[in-house]
C-alpha cells in the first residue's frame, strides 16, 4: 500500500472516532486531536483547527514520529504528545485526545493532586489486560502548558517510570488515551470517560 492509501484507510477510522467524540460532547470548538499509526515511522493525525463534528478524511494528514509533515497540511498543535506515545510504546496503534468536561473539571478540582486513582469500577475491564474490577487505574495529572515539546518530555519521563499507564490527564485541558488499534482505543476512551463522569457525580453528591 502507498502512503496515500494507508493514510486514507487510517483517516476513515479517525473521522468515525471524531464524529463520535463530538456527538458525545468531548471535543467542542475545534478542540481535541486523534491519530493512528501508519507504520513504525509514521502516523495519521488530525490537522490543526478542524471542527471535529464535521471532520472529513481530507482533514487528516501524515507526519513522522518527530512530528514533521509527510503530506500536505498543518498538523495539530499537540502532535508531539501523540508521537511521544508511539515512540514510547511500540504496540501503541491509536491515540485519542479529548477535552471532555469531566476530565477538565475533575483535574481542576484536584488542584493539589498529581494523579487520579480510579478503583472498583467494573467497566475498567474494557481496558486491554484488565480482568477484574479490583484494579486501580492510575491516571497521572500533568500541569497544562503551551510548550508542547516540554510537556511531551515530562510525560515521557513519567511513562519511563511506570509500566501500568493507560491514560493521562492534562489539568484543565483534557485527557489522552491509547490502544493497540483504533477500536481498542475507542473502547478505552469510552470506559475512561464513563468512569470520570461517575467520579464527577460522586464529587457532586458528596458536596
Ligand atoms: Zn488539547
Amino acid at each position: 500500500m502507498t502512503l496515500d492509501q494507508q493514510l486514507l484507510a487510517a483517516a476513515s477510522g479517525i473521522v468515525a472516532a471524531s464524529h463520535r467524540c463530538y456527538q458525545r460532547g468531548w471535543s467542542p470548538a475545534t478542540s481535541s486531536n486523534y491519530s493512528q499509526r501508519l507504520d513504525e515511522h509514521a502516523i495519521a493525525i488530525t490537522c490543526s483547527g478542524m471542527d471535529k463534528g464535521s471532520l472529513q478524511t481530507a482533514g487528516v494528514m501524515a507526519v513522522d514520529l518527530d512530528g514533521q509533515p509527510l503530506t500536505d497540511g498543518k498538523p495539530s498543535a499537540e502532535t508531539l504528545l501523540h508521537t511521544q506515545l508511539y515512540k514510547r510504546f511500540p504496540d501503541c496503534g491509536a491515540v485519542l485526545h479529548t477535552h471532555s468536561q469531566q476530565a477538565c473539571v475533575i483535574s481542576r478540582c484536584l488542584s493539589q493532586c498529581d494523579a487520579l486513582e480510579l478503583e472498583g469500577y467494573e467497566i475498567a475491564k474494557a481496558f486491554t489486560g484488565i480482568r477484574s474490577h479490583e484494579t486501580t487505574l492510575h491516571i497521572p495529572i500533568f500541569t497544562n502548558s503551551q510548550d508542547i515539546p516540554a510537556l511531551a518530555a515530562v510525560v515521557d519521563a513519567y511513562c519511563a517510570q511506570r509500566d501500568d499507564l493507560r491514560a493521562y490527564i492534562i489539568r484543565g485541558h483534557g485527557l489522552y488515551v491509547w490502544g493497540a488499534a483504533m477500536n481498542d482505543c475507542w473502547r478505552h476512551l469510552e470506559a475512561l470517560e464513563y468512569m470520570l463522569e461517575c467520579h464527577l457525580l460522586e464529587i457532586r453528591m458528596q458536596a
